[in-house]
């Protein structure tokens, strides 16, 4: 979500504002900073990169912090580097064209709908494009700083959506990526008096359009995978058969704690039907480990759950408590020697799980979106269901899904010959 922002800011810019990106910094009048609060590193290191960019940045050029530690700390970033122009919350986005040049501007307001604002055309691909279908979040998972940042939930009118990704199309995309805190929550809330709808019934809508080839999305929340929703992706077949099922916990008491709203045999139940229905699905996961309650049989639940649903990735993390959140007042009977400890059996397993999985599509036909000149001749692309497969080609492959035999693999990525 923050690339699209990132993507978002910078249309807006050259469209309004006449910018154009450079990739030398000392050439550029506008240095923006898109930051991410989830955890608390990225937090730490702002600030030591504010001030290297104020070092380096040519006389007169002007600094903007935006994203969701721009929302957390608002006009906090200013009296601490005041050399930092505007600062522009994650849910601000569209007043960027506004505030760039008002010197001091802090805009952070986490009521601000612009669910229905129509931003100036982005991306960076001529093949892929992202939209945003929600904003915000409703949950209050008690670990998470995102609803303190991004506000509640607020859906994007379906035929706003609509046009909008069937103009990208008309441009030459094939593939969407549809984005959202939780976007299997979609429909449950418009501004504009759209009438409530689903995730299952705007995946059907989007399906129509003519040309697209492909549909991606991220994250749904497994608390909404209903059967109706989870037929649709098996049978959908412009739907890629990958999802990303974000678990943190496989204990059925601390999901409680950390208010997920699912059980451990829920998410089994879920996952497991997924496999059944779609045995080439590739399923990704979010892993907390040392969250506060988290005891040694807690965790060895998550241990269980993925030995079970052998997930293709995994992004773990150790627990980083955030300031606002609900966890923040546990106290925690997790060491933090034993939380990496933890961390590290999970990366363990994880491993063997991944490479096995990764060679057993040696021998089989993928179709591949090509995207990227890699060196020695060789072009790589993704698969239907999002892995990385190199073959040797060049650029007139570039946008083209085309059937490619799989012939080997190293640890996270598919080598193999268009047939
Ligand atoms: S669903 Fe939970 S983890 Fe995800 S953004 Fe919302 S509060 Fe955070």
């Amino acid at each position: 979500m923050n690339s699209l922002d990132s993507e978002h800011l910078m249309s807006e810019l050259k469209t309004h504002k006449d910018y154009i990106q450079t990739d030398n910094i000392s050439d550029a009048d506008l240095i923006i900073i898109n930051t991410c609060s989830v955890r608390e590193k990225p937090v730490q290191k702002l600030f030591s990169e504010l001030g290297s960019l104020n070092k380096v940045k040519k006389e007169g050029a002007k600094i903007g912090v935006c994203g969701c530690t721009a929302s957390h700390l608002g006009k906090d970033i200013i009296k601490r580097a005041p050399y930092v122009d505007f600062v522009l919350g994650a849910r601000n986005v569209s007043k960027i064209k506004d505030i760039v040049d008002i010197k001091g501007a802090v805009e952070v307001d986490l009521d601000y709908d612009e669910s229905t604002y129509s931003f100036a055309s982005n991306g960076h691909s001529i093949y892929k494009t992202s939209a945003n279908i929600s904003i915000g979040c409703d949950k209050e998972c008690t670990y998470c700083i995102v609803p303190f940042t991004r506000g509640d939930e607020v859906s994007i009118p379906l035929e706003l959506l609509v046009s909008q990704i069937q103009k990208s199309v008309e441009s030459g995309v094939v593939e969407v990526m549809l984005l959202g805190q939780n976007v299997n929550n979609y429909g449950k809330r418009f501004s504009d008096g759209s009438t409530k709808s689903s995730f299952t019934h705007l995946l059907k809508e989007i399906s129509k359009i003519d040309g697209l080839q492909r549909i991606r999305f991220t994250s749904p929340h497994p608390l909404h995978m209903d059967d109706e929703f989870i037929e649709e992706f098996a049978t959908n077949p412009k739907i890629c058969k990958s999802i990303h099922m974000p678990l943190q916990s496989g204990s059925t008491k601390v999901l409680k704690e950390m208010k997920r709203g699912y059980t451990k045999e829920w998410f089994l139940n879920r996952a497991l039907k997924i496999k059944d229905l779609v045995p080439d699905v590739r399923i990704s996961t979010d892993i907390i480990v040392g969250f506060p309650t988290e005891s040694h049989e807690d965790f060895l639940d998550t241990m269980d759950v993925i030995e079970k649903v052998r997930f293709d990735q995994i992004f773990n993390f150790k627990y980083s408590p955030r300031p606002n959140t609900a966890a923040l007042s546990l106290e925690s009977i997790v060491s933090d020697e034993e939380a990496s400890k933890r961390l590290e059996e999970v990366i363990t397993l994880h491993k063997i799980h991944q490479e096995e999985l990764l060679h057993q599509n040696i021998g089989k036909t993928m179709k591949v979106l090509f995207e990227e000149l890699k060196p020695n001749s060789e072009i790589s692309g993704f698969s239907d269901n999002y892995i990385q497969v190199y073959v040797k080609g060049s650029e007139e492959l570039l946008g083209k899904i085309l059937d490619v035999k799989i012939t080997g693999a190293t640890r996270t990525v598919l080598k193999g010959e268009i047939i």
